[in-house]
């Protein structure tokens, strides 16, 4: 078994879509970045990559590559699901937490936690995700950005 981080922030700018977990969510202001900026998803991609040792999302899909303009990052999820499971990688959890003040995200951690486990082809019961804000405080306190840590356990079939 090998255990995997992630963290990755994004800026809050007008005139964006808020994108997390796969979910648009209502708001007067989205996440600034070369794809949909989904800050939960990335998470999750690097604690992916942590856990097999296979570098980072950058590395993978790099923000230079038109190819990745605007992109689903859900596709990124799936793609990065491609590389492990070839290398005999399974997911046997995801955990991760959104830090932001605003806005209210409970109602949408359901649907992002099944585009997750959707986009790993694992069951939505071995994918948590949590929001939490940072009572005010920092630049998620602020309103600047919103960030997300992501931890999960990989095991491997193949016996790595
Ligand atoms: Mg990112």
């Amino acid at each position: 078994m090998r255990i995997g981080h992630g963290y990755d922030v994004h800026r809050l700018v007008e005139g964006r879509p808020l994108i997390l977990g796969g979910v648009e969510i209502p708001f007067e202001r989205g996440l600034l970045g070369h794809s949909d900026a989904d800050v939960i998803t990335h998470s999750v991609i690097d604690a992916l990559l942590g856990a097999a040792a296979l570098g980072d999302i950058g590395g993978h899909f790099p923000d230079t590559d038109e190819r990745w303009r605007g992109v689903d990052s859900l596709l990124l999820l799936r793609e990065t699901m491609r590389l492990l499971r070839s290398q005999g990688w399974q997911v046997g959890n995801l955990d991760a937490t959104v830090l932001a003040q605003r806005p209210k995200l409970a109602p949408y951690l359901l649907s992002m936690r099944r585009n997750l486990a959707d986009a790993c082809g694992v069951d939505p019961s071995q994918v948590s995700v949590k929001a939490t804000t940072e009572e005010g405080l920092g630049f998620t306190g602020s309103g600047e950005g919103i960030a997300s840590h992501a931890v999960c356990l990989l095991f491997n079939g193949a016996g790595r």
